[in-house]
């Protein structure tokens, strides 16, 4: 099939599909999904998720047909109910105000997120101002800057250093968003010490393995690359930043969209060489679909270009641990 000429397209068999992996989920994304699929097992629907519980409309849609019901806020979900905190972590104050309702938690943040806000935690407690890096409005960074919201400063871009002043003596230190691009990070992290050379470093990478494994794949699979195509959401930042990744990295053009659906055929006008990849909250079948599209229209079969291993895998909360454990009782 892969050297067929089908719908009129001339056949593309010289060319090549090269497909990362390291793609797709990641095991923070995957601990949370399941943690609410086994909430509808075991207390029954409706189980309701405060925010999208990893940015992915199809697995949010999927959760929502066998029960799952997202909110905004904790005040539209009635007195009583279980709720789920997302992947991407919430303030303390939500986790009061969930307490003040009467509500059943269960917190599924992904457990690299929960280390980033016991870093600003400390740093806080040490008298640190904290030049948090990320994307103002994301529900990490307010998460997290909710930790230490007296000691937080955001910087969003390596170009808001230059406007950075501190009263002489200021003790600083940084942090970022797990999902962020490495090589953006580091030139705002170069920025901020050469303009502050008493900036302290956190004790380990904030930007998670996830994160950094999608980027060096994608770099990998963009040199040569007529097209490369990231399937993942648009709040997804992730997914958002591999399309930026590979175009800093070679590929002629990029675009990321949600499933097949969304691919444009005139972005393959002339196009031989084509890479396909995906964001940390992407089931694989939304891939597949995309790979088969290439294939019904003439491109070889993908070949996998595989930069990393991954093997970590997360406990699911312990309050649904525990609930699970007593309902097998
Ligand atoms: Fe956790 Fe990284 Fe996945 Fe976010 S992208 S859920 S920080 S492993």
């Amino acid at each position: 099939m892969g050297s067929e000429v089908s719908l009129g397209i001339p056949s593309v068999a010289d060319g090549n599909v090269l497909l990362a992996a390291p793609r797709g989920y990641c095991a923070g994304v995957d601990r949370a999904v399941i943690t609410v699929e086994k909430a509808l097992d075991l207390y029954g629907a409706p189980v309701y998720v405060r925010k999208q519980i990893v940015h992915n409309k199809h697995v949010v849609a999927g959760l929502e047909e066998r029960g799952a019901i997202f909110v905004e806020e904790l005040d539209e979900v009635p007195v009583g109910s279980t709720v789920v905190f997302s992947a991407h972590g919430v303030s303390p104050a939500v986790h009061v105000e969930a307490e003040a309702r009467g509500l059943k938690t269960i917190d599924a943040t992904c457990p690299l997120v929960t280390k980033v806000h016991h870093e600003a935690k400390r740093f806080a407690s040490e008298d640190y101002r904290i030049l948090l890096i990320g994307h103002e409005g994301h529900e990490e960074v307010e998460g997290t800057a909710g930790e230490a919201p007296e000691h937080i400063t955001l910087v969003q871009t390596p170009d808001d250093v230059a406007g950075l002043e501190f009263p002489e003596g200021t003790k600083l230190s940084w942090l970022s968003q797990t999902t962020l691009s490495v090589d953006e990070t580091m030139e705002t992290v170069d920025r901020l010490r050469e303009k502050f050379p008493q900036l302290q470093d956190p004790p380990s990478d904030d930007i998670c393995y996830a994160t950094q494994n999608r980027q060096l794949a994608v770099k990998e699979i963009s040199t040569d690359c007529d097209l490369l195509v990231v399937v993942g959401s648009a709040n997804s930042s992730n997914s958002v930043r591999l399309v930026e990744v590979a175009l800093e990295a070679g590929a002629k053009a990029s675009y990321r969209i949600d499933d097949v659906s969304e691919i444009d055929e005139a972005w393959l006008d002339g196009v031989k060489n084509v890479s396909v990849t995906s964001g940390a909250s992407v089931p694989d079948d939304l891939v597949d679909e995309v790979l088969a599209f290439l294939v019904e229209r003439g491109y070889p079969e993908a070949r996998a270009v595989k930069t990393a291993e991954e093997s970590l895998i997360f406990a699911l909360p312990p309050e649904l641990r525990r609930d699970m454990k007593a309902a097998q009782a």
